[in-house]
Formats: C-alpha cells, sequence, structure tokens
C-alpha cells in the first residue's frame, strides 16, 4: 500500500483551496479530475478511497479495463485525442468527453450517443496557444463549431478544455489561461447555464489556471508521484 497517494491528493487538495481563496472563490466550485493514465487499478482504488470520483484517463485501450475492473462508481473522462473509430467504444459509460478537437468527432459522438439512446456531455478542446503539436479548435474556429454543433441532439456541450504549452514563462501561461477564461465568458452569455465547465491546468500549472478561472484541474503526476 502506497501511502503517499492519501498525502499528495491532501496537499492537491489544500493548494487548490488556496489558489481558489486568491482569486476570491468557494474551492468547493473546482472540480479534480485524477489523471489516472499509466496508473494500475489497485493505484486507483486508492484515489477513489480517498474521495476522488473524478477520473480521466486519455487512451481508451487503457479506459476500457479500468473501467471493467472499476465500474460505474466514478465518473470517468476521456481527456486525450479520441479517435472517430473508438467512440462506440466509450459511449456506453464515458461521463464527459473533454477532448473534442474535430466536428467530424462531435458528429460520430452523436451518432453513437443517438444509437445508444443517451445524450453526450462533451467540452470543447481549444488550442489557445496555437502550436501546431497540440489538437483543438482555435479560438477564432470556436464560435462557428458551436453554431454547427447546436444541431447535434445527442451532444451536450458543457464548456471548453485547453492544454497550455510545456513553458517555464509563467507570465506567458497566465495570459493563455486569461484568454481561454475570456472567451469562456463570451460564450457562457450565449450559450446559456448548462455551458460551465472550463477544464484547464495540470500539475505544473493548476494553481495558476485557478487563479485565472479554471473550475476544473486535471492532475496526475502531483497525486502519483512517491
Ligand atoms: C496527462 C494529462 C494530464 C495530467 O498531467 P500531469 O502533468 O501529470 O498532472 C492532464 N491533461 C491531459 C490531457 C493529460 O494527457
Amino acid at each position: 500500500m502506497d501511502m503517499s497517494i492519501g498525502k499528495n491528493i491532501q496537499s492537491v487538495r489544500k493548494r487548490i483551496a488556496a489558489a481558489a481563496e486568491r482569486s476570491g472563490r468557494d474551492p468547493e466550485e473546482i472540480t479534480l479530475v485524477a489523471v489516472t493514465k499509466n496508473h494500475t487499478v489497485p493505484e486507483i482504488q486508492q484515489v477513489i478511497d480517498n474521495g476522488l470520483t473524478n477520473l480521466g484517463e486519455n487512451r481508451v485501450q487503457e479506459l476500457l479495463p479500468k473501467y471493467e475492473a472499476l465500474g460505474n462508481k466514478v465518473s470517468w473522462h476521456l481527456i486525450g485525442h479520441l479517435q472517430r473509430n473508438k467512440v462506440k467504444y466509450i459511449i456506453p459509460f464515458v461521463y464527459l468527453i473533454q477532448s473534442v478537437d474535430s466536428i467530424a468527432l462531435a458528429r460520430e459522438i452523436d451518432k453513437r450517443s443517438h444509437e445508444f439512446g443517451k445524450i453526450q456531455d462533451v467540452l470543447l478542446e481549444v488550442n489557445v496557444s496555437g502550436e501546431a503539436s497540440k489538437h483543438g479548435f482555435s479560438p477564432k474556429e470556436v464560435l462557428s463549431a458551436l453554431d454547427e454543433l447546436a444541431q447535434l441532439k445527442n451532444v451536450n456541450i458543457k464548456g471548453l478544455m485547453m492544454m497550455a504549452p510545456f513553458i517555464n514563462d509563467t507570465g506567458l501561461l497566465r495570459l493563455y489561461f486569461a484568454k481561454m477564461k475570456e472567451l469562456f465568458d463570451t460564450l457562457s452569455k450565449q450559450q446559456g447555464p448548462s455551458f460551465e465547465m472550463l477544464s484547464m491546468g495540470m500539475t505544473n500549472d493548476f494553481e495558476i489556471a485557478i487563479e485565472e478561472g479554471s473550475n476544473m484541474v486535471r492532475v496526475g503526476t502531483a497525486i502519483f508521484s512517491p
């Protein structure tokens, strides 16, 4: 039994609460998604035992056996790039697909969700830094994508997700997070109250992301490191 996971979660929670308070918000508003990729079922069980119920995986092949083992007592988030031909495997149990990065993928999610009789909650991934290596809609594309996706009856767009670039320049990171928050606020006004999730912030930058308005952070390393 690895005792550090419980301690790490406690520490991450404290840091989330402090960042929320610094930005004048209630820590309860911030959802902590434990990113469990590359970790075993017994390790994930410890995460669950410590009270976390939102788990993120970035590959369907890894998510499926973990779902088999742990079931739907937790909420599964798909956070990595999703291939269209894999959508059908996860629709029956995935809680939130955070990484919708194309209209074609959204259409496939809609089709499979319709077949399954489900309305699937998703986030649109935004490539705010414009890096060629990153998936996602450009900030300019998001609005027209939302208009197009409004036709899809079995897809419910709950908000936006971003991955920050791996840079040490915290000033620039803060700028990207602030830009996302601005985009999110603009779109929220048009989309209404169910457009409510802004997923940004990982181990290296979740405090800055929260200070800039994130309400969902995806943390792996800080939870699992010894
Ligand atoms: C791995 C991953 C995370 C978590 O990263 P850490 O740095 O380990 O906290 C968050 N989001 C996505 C999309 C990831 O692939």
